[in-house]
Order: C-alpha cells, then structure tokens, then sequence
C-alpha cells in the first residue's frame, strides 16, 4: 500500500495508530482501517479553450463502507495527489460516524490550477472526471459533495453527467447541489455555521471575557461563512485572510460590509485601505480563536509554539500535524479537531440526500435546528470522552468515531 505514502495519509494513519493504542483496538480491525478499502486513479483529458488538449489527474478514494455508502467532496487543487485524497477520506469515515450518519468516508480530486480555468473549462473537467469515476459513485454507492474550489455548480453539472449515463435524474448521486435541482437549504452555510457553532460551545466550557478575539484564514465558503456567524456571535474577528494574504485590525473587522466587499472584488486585500499581512503571520497574531479554513498542514512544529490562540477550531481539514498537535497540547490550547468542527457541512449533506430520497423537502429553519441539534450533541460526546478518559479532544472525537466503526466492523465480520 505504498502508493498512498505522502505526509498527509501517514499523519491520518499515525493519529489513528495513536488511537488505536489508547482504545485497545481490536489489532485486525486497526490493521484494515489504516488503508482505503478502493482508490481509482484517472486521466481526465479536456479541451481548454485555446485548442489544445491537456490532460489532468483524477482520484477518488473510498476508505471504509462499514456504516453504509461513503461521502466526501470533490476538490479541484494543484496540490491534489493520491496520498491526500486517501488522508481525506479517511478523515470523513471518522467524522460521519463521530456525528452518527450512515456513512463512510470517500474524497476526490483533480490536480489542477482552478484559479487559471474559464467557466467552460471547468465544466469540461468536471463532466469528463464524472465519467470516469462513474462506476464508483451513486446515491447508494457513494455520494461526491463540494471541497476547495468546487461548488453547487460543479455539482450540478456531476448531477447531469451521472443523470444521463442512467437515462433519469438521479439528485441523490450528488449533495452541496443548488436548490434548484435537489439541493438543500442551509447546506451552502453549513460548514461555517457548524464551525462557529463549536466555537460557542467551547467558549462556554472557559472564560475569556465578554468579547473574544478572533483570526480566520481562508474567506472562502468555510472561512468567510464562519467569519459572519463569530461575528453575530459577539465575537470580534480582528483578521481575515485568503490565497493573496490578510488584513488585520485590532478594533475588529466589519464583517457584513467585508462580505460586500469580497463578493464585489473576490479578495480581502485592500478593505478599508489596511495593509496586507502574511498568511503565515496571521496563525501567530494575539487572538483568543484561530480557525484554519484553508490548507492542511499549516501549523507544524516550526511555528506551533508561535500560536497563541487558546482555542483553535479546524475549519480545514488536516490544518494541524501530529507533531504541532503535541506542541500546541502542552501550551493548552483548546483544539476543536476537524472532523467535529467542519462536521456542519457533510451533517447537511446528509439532510439532503435523505430529502432527495424521500422527495420531501424541509425548510431552512428545520434543516439549521437539526444541524445545530447534531454538532451540539457530537461535542457534548466529545467534552465529555476528553474528561473522562483525559484525552485531548482530537482523541476523544476519534475515539467516539473509530469505536464506532469498529463495532461495525465487528458485528460483521470479515468475508468471506
Ligand atoms: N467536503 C466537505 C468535508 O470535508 C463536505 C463533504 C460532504 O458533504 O460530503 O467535510
């Protein structure tokens, strides 16, 4: 199982050989969770608008199907390779079964430059990548979603392709769609909502005064979502940032106005006239909250004693590695792991494809009650785990998701 070996699936594989150790996992289970049970790799060859012929790399990994058919985004990322698709997917099996969902966890991706691609571009490659992983996906099978530089329109178009291999529309293959075709309400809101909403429930677990601080990088659907609720929260957010950097004030981001203001420019930079900041630099501001909402990898041992965050919320996946993980645990910083704090998307991708089954469509306010409902009950889970066990809280939330899958697995079995 060489081929996945990259930083980011030994960091997934070594967090779960911790877990695993600190639960007593059944050796045999451990063994077949520390692979993905299928992986396809593709070429996924488009036209590009000038005439010549380019071909991408496609991926789509299903890591483990014990608790029903498996979920997870599509990213389209000129970092995407096979080893981090892999980690990605395995992220998403412990964290639909941390939230209790049917599912198992699967992610996707294409290794391409989305910022450099015309609108007609990308629909060529999400069409073509769809065909070729056609045989993999279903609303039974597995069920793709939006990730870094996908959205409800890449998923529309997923949708028709599928569709029209089968011969009728088929909604389910496909969740993060619009509205229009099958979506649901509150789904494109989900992930930052669920982030700040673990963000609530941590601050009210500790003390830090009537108006905390915060630093957000990333602006987009996670970030700039996660941004607007702290900010209706009471929180202050004080820095933002996206791929061309940050900006920084320490009476506090307007944030509704900023919000206008990246729609209309599509970047940060240049709000209110304030100077520009480094991405890096804005991890090491003095904030009470810093929510990663754009890379994996981003705090490591070189800059995780630099942090000075008490809480720090994963709106990305992987933000944290394993060896900044210790660093930032002795400084006692309060981490809400991924896998529960950007759990608010995939929960409300779930909210949909059962919508979609029944053909019977909830409102916004019932879809965002729900999801408030599963992210409050997930973190209670874990708080409580982390007392009990005196984990941290990364453990205790793979604890209560790798147990679970194991339990599955067991009751089972092994075929043949
Ligand atoms: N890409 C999102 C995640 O990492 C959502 C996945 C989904 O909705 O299936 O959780």
């Amino acid at each position: 199982m060489q081929e996945f070996y990259n930083e980011t699936f030994l960091n997934a594989q070594k967090q779960l050989d911790h877990v695993a150790r600190m639960m007593n996992l059944d050796t045999g289970i451990h063994e077949r969770l520390r692979y993905p049970r299928k992986a396809l790799i593709v070429s996924v060859p488009i036209k590009l608008d000038n005439g010549q012929t380019r071909v991408y790399s496609g991926y789509r990994v299903q890591h483990d199907q014990s608790l029903g058919p498996t979920k997870g985004g599509i990213r389209f990322h000129h970092e995407v390779n096979l080893g981090e698709v892999a980690a990605l997917a395995m992220w998403m099996t412990w964290k639909c079964a941390l939230l209790n969902l049917p599912y198992g966890g699967a992610k996707g991706g294409v290794c391409c430059f989305p910022e450099e691609m015309s609108t007609a571009e990308m629909e060529r490659l999400a069409r073509r990548y769809t065909t070729e992983i056609l045989s993999m996906i279903g609303p039974e099978k597995d069920i793709p979603a939006p990730d870094m530089y996908t959205n409800e329109q890449t998923m529309a178009w997923i949708m028709d392709t599928y569709s029209n291999f089968i011969g009728y529309a088929v909604p389910g293959v496909v969740t993060g769609k619009p509205v229009a075709v099958g979506g649901s309400l509150g789904r494109r809101e989900a992930t930052g909502r669920g982030v700040a909403h673990t963000i609530k429930m941590a601050l009210e677990k500790m003390d830090l005064g009537d108006r905390p601080t915060a630093a957000v990088q990333g602006f987009g659907n996670v970030g700039s979502i996660t941004a607007k609720y702290l900010d209706l929260q009471g929180v202050k957010v004080v820095a933002v940032s996206d791929v061309q950097g940050g900006i920084h004030n320490p009476n506090g981001l307007d944030i509704p106005r900023l919000l206008n203001y990246v729609a209309d420019r599509g970047t940060v930079i240049g709000f209110d006239d304030l100077d520009s900041m480094d991405n890096k630099d804005l991890l090491e501001l003095d904030v009470d909250i810093l929510v990663p909402a754009a890379l994996a990898n981003v705090v490591t041992e070189h800059n995780a004693d630099k942090l000075k965050c008490k809480i720090l919320a994963e709106g990305a996946n992987g933000p944290v590695t394993p060896e900044a993980d210790k660093i930032l645990q002795e400084k006692g910083v309060f981490i809400i792991p991924g896998i529960l704090a950007n759990a608010g998307g995939v929960v409300v991708s779930y909210f949909e494809w059962v919508q979609d089954i029944q053909h019977l469509f909830w409102t916004e306010d019932q879809v965002n009650e729900k999801l408030a409902y599963l992210m409050g009950r997930a973190f209670e889970e874990v708080y409580n785990v982390s007392q009990a066990k005196k984990v941290d809280n990364r453990t205790a939330a793979m604890m209560i998701g790798v147990g679970r899958v194991a339990s599955a697995k067991i009751l089972r079995g092994l075929y043949p």
